[in-house]
């Protein structure tokens, strides 16, 4: 039988080239949301104002990663919403970690505990990842939440009060819709993200290993995943030299901050944009009088790299940095340096399964009006950790929001209730995998 008419093949070339709205590709991954799911994202449309009052709350409470008091009333806030939700609390200790450092300067770290909070269940189980510390410490003058029409303002509004509040509305949701029980969740509330997970780590480690996804609740930025990650390391070395009077007798000191400035220049010079491998000399500190050679000297070094080989190997370098001595040609013993190097991040390497994941969460976007973009990032979180030990892990399902550590942190409003519908559609999805 002969179908073929001109008129045909232009009607098929229409359908074909007619371009497909973002809901039609979203219901070619995603099924259309059920009435099921209708009912709790109904239910989240009326929360924004309680889920406003409790970012409001947890902004106004002080918790930089050394304010272990403030950290640890964040914990007690979270633990009892969590409790109610049905979940049983761990406490995991926190612990101290020793920093070398010139005398009188103690930069040793007493980390908050962390809480783990889990729900049994059978199926897929989900571990959700949220760090209570923000980067503020008691003394900056960025304290307090404002609002201004639909964007707030204040220290860990996005970076990452705004997200854990996400979390825990989609989960409340759940729990309303009774859709909680029996799903397999462990909720981690690390303390100490900010300055590098130092005492978390091994419980998130812990729990990668036994989890099938890992959902991190970090800015979702200017409404965008992010899918790749640089890792991060960080040094710490203290120059010890010897004090003098900087008149009498000059030439017997040994200045640490001499040998200081030459080992900066030394570590500033391994950034390299092409490579991506990039230092800065973030903090420095030295010295005891303008008239004295100073005795000690100290600075604290942030790393970034795009593959693991690459921090490695500039791990190599700050060793080779160390044990030189730049500033004066005498025997190593008459300067010393001490030193702290700690590769604390991997790079976050996408996988078939994390893109997946990334994927699936942007097809719910697009169901439920959301269109999320896709970004990479310099800055590195929880989520590189898991997905390193083999945890596909999405790391930026929060509140949207910018300007994080810094004065001019902000985000959006009525993004809570956006993402939180996000988590909600996304959870109950992975877990009836
Ligand atoms: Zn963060």
């Amino acid at each position: 039988m002969q179908f073929y008419s001109p008129l045909l093949s232009l009607l098929l070339w229409l359908v074909l080239m007619l371009p497909s709205s973002p809901l039609q590709a979203a219901e070619d991954i995603e099924p259309a949301l059920t009435s099921a799911e209708l009912q709790t994202i109904d239910w989240l449309n009326g929360q924004e104002q309680n889920m406003l009052d409790l970012l409001e709350r947890l902004t106004n409470i002080n918790s930089g990663s050394l304010n272990k008091a403030g950290v640890d009333e964040l914990a007690a806030i979270f633990r009892q919403e969590l409790r109610q939700l049905g979940f049983s609390i761990t406490t995991l200790p926190g612990d101290v970690i020793a920093m070398p450092s010139c005398p009188g300067s103690d930069y040793d770290i007493d980390v908050a505990d962390h809480t783990l909070a889990a729900r049994r269940g059978t199926g897929t189980r989900l571990l959700l990842m949220g760090h209570l510390d923000t980067v503020f410490p008691t003394t900056s003058p960025f304290q307090s939440f404002r609002r201004e029409g639909d964007m707030v303002y204040g220290p860990g509004v996005a970076d990452m009060q705004g997200g854990l509040v996400v979390m825990l509305y989609a989960l409340k949701a759940l729990a309303e819709s009774g859709d909680l029980d029996g799903k397999a969740i462990t909720i981690l509330l690390n303390s100490d993200e900010e300055i590098g997970s130092l005492s978390s780590r091994k419980y998130l480690e812990e729990q990668a290993r036994r989890h099938d996804y890992g959902l991190v609740y970090e800015s979702s930025g200017n409404d965008s995943l992010v899918r790749q990650r640089k890792g991060l390391g960080q040094a710490r070395f203290v120059i010890h030299g010897r004090a003098s009077h900087a008149g009498g007798a000059h030439q017997e000191g040994r200045s640490a901050i001499k040998e200081l400035a030459y080992k900066i220049v030394e570590i500033e010079n391994m950034t390299d944009y092409e490579s991506g491998v990039t230092v800065n000399v973030g903090v420095i500190s030295g010295g005891e009088a303008r008239n004295t050679i100073a005795p000690c000297a100290e600075a604290f070094v942030d790393l970034r790299y795009p593959e693991p080989q690459q921090g490695l190997d500039a791990v190599d370098q700050f060793e080779d940095i160390f044990a030189n001595l730049y500033s004066y040609p005498v025997d190593s013993g008459e300067i010393t340096t001490e030193s702290w190097t700690n590769l604390h991040r991997p790079p976050k390497i996408p996988t078939e399964e994390s893109d997946y994941l990334l994927e699936k969460t942007r097809a719910i976007g697009r169901l439920l009006g959301q269109e999320l973009g896709v970004r990479d990032s310099g800055g590195g979180t929880d989520g590189s950790l898991t997905q390193a030990l083999g945890l596909p892990t999405l790391d930026s399902l929060g509140i949207a929001g910018s300007g994080a550590h810094s004065d001019r942190e902000q985000a959006r409003v009525s993004s809570l209730v956006e993402r939180a519908k996000l988590s909600v559609v996304l959870i109950r999805r992975l877990t009836a995998e």
